[in-house]
C-alpha cells in the first residue's frame, strides 16, 4: 500500500455497481476519495464502474458482498481498510425493492426477510462496523472525522400498498440514521439520510410507464424523472463538509415530491 494512497480518504459505497450507487462512487472519486464499488452480482458492471474511475485518474476497487451477510459486512469494512488504510465514508445504498411487488394482503414473508436484510440489518450492522473503525482511526488522529450517509426513499413516507416491505424499511432506515446521528456526534463521524424520489436506474425500469405518466401529470413539481447524479450531488455536497454543523439531516432529492398541495 503507497503512503500516497494512504493519504486519500476513503469511502465504502455499497450497491456501487451500478444506478445511484455507481454515480455516488464516480462523484466520490471526483472528489479526491478512494472508492470501495461494493456490488452483490454484478462483478462486471463493477469493474467497469472501477475502471472508469482509473481512466479519469481516481482510485478505487471492487470488492463483492452481500450487506445482508454478517461474514460479507465485516469484509466490504476489512476491505476499506486494506486497500486503502483509511475509512472516512460510508455510503449505505443498496437496496432492493419488494420481490414481485405484491398487494400487502398477498404479501410473502420471503420478500420481507429479503428486504430487511438488504434495506435495513444490512446498512445497521454495517454502520456499526464502519463506526467503531471510524472511532479507532480518529481516535488515533489517523482521520479527522466521518460520514455515514443512508440511502432512504420517499416511500418512506408516501404508500404504496403494492411495496409494503419495502416502504417500512424505508422508514425504518430513517430512525437509524436518527440513532447513528445522535451516538456518533460526539465521536466526530456525522449521519444523514439522502432521500431520493423516482430515479432513472434498473430499479425504476419495470415501471417506466406508470412513473412517466406520473411525471407529465406533473405529481412532482420538477416535471422529469430523477437522475443517479442528481442524488450523487448531495453526497458529494455533504462529504465536502458544507454542513458542518449538521447531522441527522435528511436531504431530499425528489423533485419536490413531499410538498403537499391543496
Ligand atoms: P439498482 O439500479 O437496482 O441497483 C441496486 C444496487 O444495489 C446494485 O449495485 C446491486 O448490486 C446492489 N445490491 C442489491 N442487493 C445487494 C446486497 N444484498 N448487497 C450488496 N449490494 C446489493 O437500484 P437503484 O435505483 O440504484 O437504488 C439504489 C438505492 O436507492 C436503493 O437503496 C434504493 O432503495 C434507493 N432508491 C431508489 C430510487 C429509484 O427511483 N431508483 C428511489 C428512492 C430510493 P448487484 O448489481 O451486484 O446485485
Amino acid at each position: 500500500m503507497s503512503n500516497s494512497v494512504n493519504k486519500l480518504r476513503s469511502a465504502l459505497v455499497t450497491g456501487g455497481s451500478r444506478g445511484i450507487g455507481a454515480a455516488i462512487c464516480r462523484r466520490l472519486a471526483q472528489q479526491g476519495f478512494a472508492v470501495v464499488v461494493n456490488y452483490a452480482r454484478s462483478a462486471d458492471a463493477a469493474e467497469s464502474v472501477v475502471a472508469d474511475i482509473r481512466a479519469a485518474g481516481g482510485v478505487a476497487a471492487a470488492v463483492q458482498g452481500d450487506v445482508g451477510r454478517r461474514e460479507d459486512r465485516q469484509r466490504l469494512t476489512a476491505a476499506a481498510l486494506e486497500k486503502f488504510g483509511r475509512l472516512d465514508v460510508l455510503v449505505n445504498n443498496a437496496g432492493i425493492t419488494s420481490v414481485g411487488r405484491r398487494d400487502i394482503l398477498e404479501a410473502t414473508e420471503e420478500s420481507w426477510d429479503a428486504v430487511f436484510d438488504t434495506n435495513l440489518k444490512g446498512p445497521f450492522f454495517l454502520s456499526q462496523i464502519a463506526a467503531k473503525e471510524m472511532i479507532r482511526l480518529i481516535r488515533a488522529g489517523l482521520v479527522p472525522e466521518g460520514h455515514i450517509i443512508n440511502v432512504s426513499s420517499v416511500s418512506a413516507f408516501a404508500v404504496s400498498t403494492n411495496r409494503g416491505d419495502y416502504c417500512i424499511s424505508k422508514s425504518a432506515v430513517r430512525m437509524m440514521t436518527q440513532l447513528f446521528a445522535q451516538r456518533l456526534a460526539e465521536e466526530k463521524i456525522f449521519v444523514h439520510e439522502v432521500c431520493p424520489g423516482v430515479i432513472e436506474s434498473d430499479m425504476t425500469a419495470p415501471v417506466k410507464e406508470k412513473y412517466d405518466r406520473l411525471i407529465a401529470e406533473g405529481r412532482w413539481p420538477i416535471r422529469r424523472w430523477g437522475r443517479p447524479e442528481d442524488v450523487a450531488s448531495a453526497v458529494g455536497a455533504i462529504v465536502s463538509g458544507a454542513f458542518s454543523f449538521s447531522t441527522g439531516n435528511c436531504f431530499l432529492v425528489d423533485g419536490g415530491f413531499h410538498i403537499r398541495t391543496l
